[in-house]
């Protein structure tokens, strides 16, 4: 199970001043398990928004938001929401957001930090991966993850190397921060690139034992299941 953390407020907040309006996305799979993208979550993101006046065009709940088949059909059937909103919060894992910036036009704000992977990769395992780096960047680069989209996990550009969209470092692959550049580039946010992003403290990769307990996708029920035979 991927193990996510909600992100402070006033850090959620602070990556919604160009918006007016917001669709809230949650997963109903390891998000919810953690206790950081379920229905609570969700309808708590909906009243603070609202409160704060951001207009919410609604809301959903979907499971495992990390499988874009599945995304993909359950946010056709909601478009005139998600078209009408400036832009997407989403409470989930960066796999999840990722996943979701694949297949939506809008903005993708990512709601949670990742700090545990459990040994799981996403329903759909494809070119979205996560590091758990504990402090989620995608905010700055278009929803894709720099520590796993570039050979280098550079944070803040390009390398010298990049030779018209090609990463130095792999012939034939394109280079991450190209691709990051171009959908900040078709999201009008090119101002993001300004943005410096600090190197990641070692501690946030150094994970607590308990953990890597959370190996399987049932990892909730699993645990409860434990608790109650005790
Ligand atoms: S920035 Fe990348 S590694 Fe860090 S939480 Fe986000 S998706 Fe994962
Ligand atoms: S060429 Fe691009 S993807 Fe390759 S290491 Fe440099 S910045 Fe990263």
């Amino acid at each position: 199970m991927i193990y996510s953390e909600q992100k402070p407020w006033e850090e959620i907040a602070s990556y919604l001043s160009e918006d007016e309006s917001l669709f809230v996305l949650g997963c109903g799979g390891c998000a919810a398990a953690s206790g950081s993208g379920g229905e609570e979550q969700v309808e708590e993101l909906t009243r603070k928004l609202t409160h704060e006046g951001w207009t919410v065009t609604g809301s959903k709940v979907i499971d495992f938001l990390c499988n874009k088949g599945l995304v993909g059909i359950r946010l056709a059937r909601i478009s005139d929401k998600i078209e009408s909103a400036d832009s997407i919060l989403g409470a989930c894992c960066g796999i999840g957001i990722q996943a979701v910036g694949k297949i939506v036009d809008n903005q993708v704000h990512p709601a949670n930090d990742t700090v545990s992977m459990g040994h799981f990769h996403g329903a759909w395992p494809s070119e979205e991966t996560c590091e758990r780096c504990g402090e989620c960047l995608l905010e700055y680069t278009g929803g894709l993850c720099p520590l796993t989209v570039c050979t280098k996990g550079l944070l803040n550009g390009a390398c010298g190397g990049s030779d018209e969209g090609e990463c130095e470092v792999e012939p034939g692959r394109p280079c991450g921060w190209d691709l990051i550049y171009n959908r900040l580039k078709d999201i009008d946010r090119l101002d993001l690139l300004t943005t410096y992003n600090d190197p990641k403290p070692r501690e946030k990769y150094e994970k607590e034992p308990e953990m890597d307990q959370r190996h399987s996708l049932f990892w909730a029920i699993e645990a409860e299941e434990v608790e109650e035979s005790e």
